[in-house]
């Protein structure tokens, strides 16, 4: 059976995106392995959930935990970097840690698991986490280390890799739709909300995210796993999104409607290529 890891900056970064596509594939007979390369120390907690634990990054480690059983996952390892925030200023954090740093544990991980598949973080981070850039980024790197993998940048920021080397495992971008949130935009606005200024903590521009395109290469029907993706995000109660802002993010983010969206880096897509229903064959 295949093997897919999963690399991406936060706990939680696994269930509210791909979270849908990891229980299948997990349910279908892979092993997905989960390497988070912070313990979400920066994220902001209501002091409630708090309770039992000695700080931040105890609780979200909990509630990843709690995220793996339900999604199936056989294995979750931290990378051991400090959570930078949102804005990136947090001190000793991943975003302030050089790109060589990162990739070499990134590395020794990719040699110990020996992947099929990795999935992680597009060049834009989803919608901008300096952490989810860096977490690319290394990923990138530890591709070039490991594997001689060398990547093409394209216009508009997006990569790919330059040719295809057999022995390195096929590398996935999660994606959000952009047409999904054009149309979440167009709501906010009906509804007299600032889509500049989104989110728990107000500091997300959907208008400049809605911008960044990454090419969708393969779509991942998980309308079975809904429930178990809902499960799975429950865990990390202390980061569910408050309020009347919650249905909107669902349809930002993709949450409930069936599918998931990847962008394949390496192999690189062909010219014309159609859009896949897998993440293995590629
Ligand atoms: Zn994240």
């Amino acid at each position: 059976m295949p093997t897919l890891l999963a690399i991406f900056a936060h706990p939680d970064d696994e269930s509210f995106g791909p979270g849908g596509t990891l229980a299948r594939y997990a349910a279908e007979g892979a092993r997905v392995h989960y390497l988070c390369a912070t313990r979400g120390e920066a994220g902001t907690v209501d002091t409630l959930h708090l309770n039992g634990y000695r700080d931040v990054g105890e609780l979200r480690t909990a509630e990843l935990m709690c995220a793996a059983q339900v999604l199936g996952l056989a294995d979750v390892q931290f990378l051991g970097f400090r959570d930078s925030g949102i804005r990136g200023d947090a001190p000793d954090c991943l975003a302030r840690t050089p790109v060589e740093v990162v990739a070499a544990r990134i590395a020794a991980h990719l040699e110990h698991v020996r992947p099929d598949v990795v999935i992680t973080h597009d060049p834009f981070g989803g919608y901008g986490h300096p952490d989810h850039i860096a977490v690319h980024k290394a990923v990138l790197h530890a591709f070039t280390q490991i594997y001689g993998v060398r990547w093409r940048p394209l216009p508009g920021g997006h990569v790919v890799a330059q040719e295809t080397v057999s022995h390195a495992p096929t590398l996935f971008f999660f994606v959000i739709p952009k047409q999904w949130m054009k149309l979440g935009i167009w709501l906010l606005r009906l509804t007299g909300q600032d889509p500049r200024r989104f989110g728990r903590n107000r500091d997300i521009d959907l208008v400049q995210i809605a911008s960044w395109e990454v090419p969708v290469n393969a779509r991942v029907d998980v309308r079975r796993y809904l429930s178990v993706k809902q499960r799975a995000s429950a865990c990390h109660a202390s980061q569910l999104p408050l309020g009347r802002q919650s249905w909107v993010s669902q349809l930002l983010f993709r949450r409930g409607n069936g599918a998931e969206h990847f962008s394949r880096a390496h192999p690189a897509p062909h010219p014309n290529e159609r859009l896949a229903t897998t993440l293995l064959h590629a």
